[in-house]
């Protein structure tokens, strides 16, 4: 399979330089691919089709058309789930079960905005009372525009979906630019939409260099929206690009979550659910419940537990059968994790289990699952992001110093609490300063429900109803209907 080429207007482009680059399977650091790198002249090609698209077609007062783009898109990917899933283990390295989900869950987020679609046609203007009755007003919502969606490389089609699906169903036209790392199933996905007939210049897929192309497209003033998930520093730099056009924006950035465990869980649903919150995707992941605070009384023996469940965990290709752990995503990131486990062995932080490249893998991006103990909460092992999997646990003795505790941090996308006792989880939910709160588990997250976090962790929410508004302007409408005159000037 190809993947030399642009997908803009409709059209499959060779970027204007000839340029590419190489996309490495990061179980055996070997080439699987040579992906189209846009320069900016393809970037402006993409800004002009998506805007003409949207300026010039009807495609934004269309929304029961665009539910059925959207049907058709969830079924072709269904279709395609074997082929796409394995797509997404060569170029990501994840276990190729958490890769079906990641294809199966993208399938159902073009379904739900296609519902949501739908809604939107059927519930377009709605009259709000006004405390003068001469006037009347309705209020009705309209598709922001162009978007400009720039996507990390942790759930690559997944992510894609989050932010394609509600900016389609919203009635935007837009230009999606995939991570470097994994561009490739964001193109199988161009060539979804080639194949559902989605008229030309409403979705343009430009891969490429962030740093090359992405200011480029974020301080563009054709564009009005710019919806971005990856790391803070980025973010920032993105939010200040956007704001020469005073651009919406939304943003989903970096975590370093919690989850507080108190002594009365079940100790065996607590490892599952603490390996499950930072090793999924080998805690490549925006929420990984990264810092685990547990009450003092169950400390040692849940340590126990959960550095010998670590060690059993099998690390090895994606493909493998019961592999629960692949490679991280590329080089950068492998020397990135490593760098900081060295950095917390150097300070003497306690190593529990992992911290280490697998002895039986010469090859590969590999880290073993790797736990530090008492970590002091200065430590950059408990401050900073680390992206891998790596998690950092200490002992806490009252439940309002392990609310503190959780909340000290620049981050507040999510947080989790686990007890028997469901008043004292709901009691901490309210208290934790983040946008998603698991009770009794840690990471499940659904197309329905709200996401995004507080504080640096970034700006907006994604999915549900609150991941269309994000691509919504609201506009008012509002008449004089009073046959008298308004007197101002003709009293
Ligand atoms: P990572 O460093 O782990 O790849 P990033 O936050 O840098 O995470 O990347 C997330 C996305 O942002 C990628 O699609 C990347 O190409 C893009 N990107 C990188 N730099 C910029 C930039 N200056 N402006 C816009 N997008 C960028």
């Amino acid at each position: 399979m190809s993947y030399n080429q642009l997908y803009i207007n409709g059209q499959w482009l060779t970027p204007k330089n000839g340029q590419t680059f190489s996309s490495i399977d990061p179980s055996n650091e070997q080439e699987i691919a040579q992906v189209a790198a846009a320069s900016v002249e393809d970037a402006e090609l993409a800004v002009q089709a998506a805007r003409q698209a949207f300026d010039q077609t009807d495609w934004s007062q269309q929304p029961k058309q665009r539910a059925v783009y959207l049907r058709a898109i969830a079924q072709e990917i269904r279709q395609q789930l074997d082929q796409l899933a394995e797509i997404e283990v060569r170029d990501n390295g994840k276990p190729l079960p958490e890769a079906v989900w990641d294809i199966q869950d993208a399938a159902g987020c073009f379904d739900f905005y296609a519902d949501l679609a739908e809604q939107l046609a059927e519930n377009q203007d709605e009259q709000i009372p006004l405390s003068d009755e001469r006037f009347s007003s309705v209020v009705c919502k309209e598709a922001v525009g162009v978007a400009c969606a720039i996507i990390p490389w942790n759930y690559p089609l997944l992510m894609a979906a989050w932010k394609v699906a509600p900016a389609l169903a919203a009635g935007c036209t837009l230009i999606l630019k995939p991570a470097e790392a994994t561009s490739l199933t964001a193109m199988e996905l161009g060539r979804i939409a080639e194949k559902v007939g989605l008229p030309a210049g409403v979705l343009n897929i430009v891969t490429g260099i962030g740093s090359e192309i992405g200011p480029y497209l974020t301080a563009h003033p054709e564009i009005d929206k710019v919806a971005f998930t990856g790391s803070v520093p980025i973010g920032k730099q993105i939010m200040q690009s956007a704001a020469h056009s005073v651009k919406n924006l939304s943003l989903e950035l970096g975590g370093k979550s919690a989850f507080i465990i108190f002594a009365d869980s079940d100790l065996d649903a607590a490892v599952e659910w603490i390996m499950f919150g930072i090793f999924w995707n080998q805690g490549q992941v925006c929420s990984a419940t990264s810092r685990v605070l547990v009450e003092q009384a169950i400390y040692p023996e849940l340590l126990k537990r959960l550095a010998e469940a670590a060690q059993k965990i099998k690390i090895g290709q994606g493909l493998e059968a019961d592999v629960k752990l692949g490679p991280l995503v590329n080089a950068k990131q492998y020397q990135q994790v490593m760098n900081a486990i060295q950095q917390g062995k150097q300070d003497g932080v306690t190593l529990m289990s992992g911290g280490k490249r697998p002895a039986h893998l010469a090859q590969g991006y590999y880290v073993e699952p790797t736990i530090f103990m008492d970590v002091p909460v200065e430590h950059p092992l408990w401050t900073d992001e680390i992206f891998g999997p790596v998690v950092a646990i200490r002992a806490f003795e009252t439940e309002q110093e392990a609310i503190q505790l959780a909340n000290q941090s620049i981050f507040g996308l999510a947080g989790a609490v686990m007890s028997k006792d469901m008043a004292r989880c709901q009691r901490v939910a309210g208290k934790l300063r983040a946008g998603i709160i698991w009770i009794n588990c840690s990471q499940p997250t659904f197309t329905e429900a709200p996401w995004g976090g507080y504080k640096q962790s970034g700006i907006g929410r994604e999915l549900g109803i609150w991941g269309l508004e994000n691509y919504l302007e609201i506009k008012q409408i509002t008449s004089y209907d009073s046959d008298q005159p308004w007197g101002w000037y003709n009293s």
